[in-house]
């Protein structure tokens, strides 16, 4: 026996997750979307987010309004990567240029997040409504309590409400290890400047083409790349969290001066562009290093009945391998399948418990290697340290398993887990 009403699927949290979500389960008529986000309107913070191969492929499999979201977002092909030596013996010179399939597409946020939400119907959508608890209740539905004192019902929830969210704490019991998100032990610190004072600060030599470099260090990593079609320069600093500065428990963010940035950079070879990079990010009044966080302990579930996490909700990482959109656009894409599979609310715990299990090890993963590769770009390798020769060996590899994943097959491997349970537990 098959539902007659529509299955009613509530998203928590309008970033990049819950927005891909929404738009690809709109084609469904038998599932009924609302998408409820805690601040005053949906909106990305942030310049640019890189969409690997493996991202794309994930929109294209979706299909419909997604599959060239990211094309009528201005998305363009990722220009030239450059990674460099910025200390040891092996100083100033090239470890690789990034192979197209490393660079994908790079996308304005907010451009992303706005074609995503514009088929889903306004009355949809709904702002200030921040969840405060969730209860499964006797009927089967799930019960969404908001803190302005209103009450939503549905037969499905996903939350998608990011690092700092509620819905993992339902899924996994507040007081389990894994919800919290943990320091990964790097910090990082933006500045944006205008074209012509990144070519006077860091060389005019780096911006003859337009290109991203990324410069490994001991101990740190500065990464500089052009944005807004050539008028503006992002530099980044990145270092490790407890070489010469303490953070304190709970402390994300702090301000960095130049004392600060000059002892991150302390053990850099001297050259213009250490200089260079010091003044660039103190053009930035308000600077700030922000701790790095991630879901360090794997969640034993994403998956809670008929409650389940995807995005940062589930598997927070560092930006590292900058893969985090990615994947929740692959989240995305396996619950797409899953519930388009469906036909009545009973059956919401098997596709959320099918979507925890074929997702899980691939996510997890990911969250390990990012932070591993952390590591190499601030000179730390285990056995790789500041070698050049030796960082281009292993680097590469660590982002092949992500970009290289075949969606047709983990479509597949998620309907053959689903089909089991569904046969398994037949509907009255
Ligand atoms: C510096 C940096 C660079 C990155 N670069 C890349 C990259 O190049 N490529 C890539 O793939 N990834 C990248 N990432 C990762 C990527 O940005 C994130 O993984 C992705 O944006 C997460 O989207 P999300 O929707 O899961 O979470 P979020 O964007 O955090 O969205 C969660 C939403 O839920 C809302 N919310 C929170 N709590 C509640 C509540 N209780 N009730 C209702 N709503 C709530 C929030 O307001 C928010 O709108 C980067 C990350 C960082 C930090």
């Amino acid at each position: 026996m098959s539902s007659a009403e529509p299955i009613k699927v509530a998203i928590i949290g309008g970033g990049l997750a819950g927005a891909t979500l929404a738009n690809a389960i709109l084609k469904h008529d038998h599932l009924d979307v609302n998408i409820f986000e805690s601040a005053s309107e949906f909106s990305e913070r942030g310049a640019a987010v890189s969409l690997a191969a493996n991202a794309q492929a994930a929109l294209a499999e979706i299909g419909g309004e997604v599959a060239d979201v990211v094309e009528r977002a201005g998305g363009v092909v990722m220009s030239s990567s450059r990674l460099c030596m910025g200390s040891g013996p092996d100083a100033m010179s090239i470890v690789f240029d990034l192979g197209a399939e490393m660079r994908g597409k790079v996308v304005h946020r907010a451009a992303l997040l706005a074609e995503l939400l514009k088929p889903i119907e306004d009355k949809k959508k709904h702002t200030n409504r921040k969840v405060i608890s969730i209860n499964d209740s006797a009927k089967g539905q799930v019960e969404i309590n908001f803190e302005d004192g209103t009450v939503f019902h549905a037969d499905a929830v996903v939350g998608a409400d990011g690092v700092r969210g509620y819905v993992r704490c339902h899924v996994l019991g507040k007081d389990h290890p894994a919800v919290p998100a943990k320091v990964a032990g790097f910090w990082d610190a933006r500045s944006l400047i205008p074209m012509q004072k990144a070519k006077a600060l860091l060389g005019e030599e780096y911006f003859e083409i337009d290109r991203q470099y990324g410069w490994i260090g001991e101990g740190g990593f500065i990464m500089h790349d052009v944005l807004d079609g050539g008028d503006t320069v992002q530099c980044v600093v990145c270092g490790i969290v407890g070489e010469g500065d303490e953070w304190a428990e709970g402390e994300w963010s702090k301000p960095l001066d130049r004392a600060a940035l000059e002892k991150a950079l302390e053990e850099w070879t001297d050259t213009p562009l250490k200089k260079g990079i010091v003044e660039a990010m103190l053009q930035n009044p308000d600077l700030k290093a922000f701790a790095e966080t991630h879901h360090a302990i794997d969640a034993p579930t994403y998956a809670n009945g008929r409650t389940c996490i995807i995005g940062d909700a589930a598997h927070s990482m560092t930006p590292w391998q900058g893969s985090g959109a990615g994947q929740a656009i692959e989240d995305a894409m396996i619950l797409q399948t899953l519930l388009e599979k469906i036909k009545s609310p009973d059956q919401v715990a098997m596709a959320f418990q099918t979507y925890s299990e074929v997702r899980k090890p691939r996510t997890q993963r990911i969250i390990h290697s990012s932070c591993g590769t952390g590591v190499i770009l601030c000179g730390r390798g285990a056995d790789v340290g500041l070698d050049a020769a030796k960082i281009k060996e292993v680097l590469p590899g660590r982002w092949a398993f992500i970009h290289r994943q075949n969606q047709g097959e983990h479509k597949e491997e998620a309907l053959e887990v689903l089909a089991k349970l569904l046969i398994a537990h037949p509907l009255p």
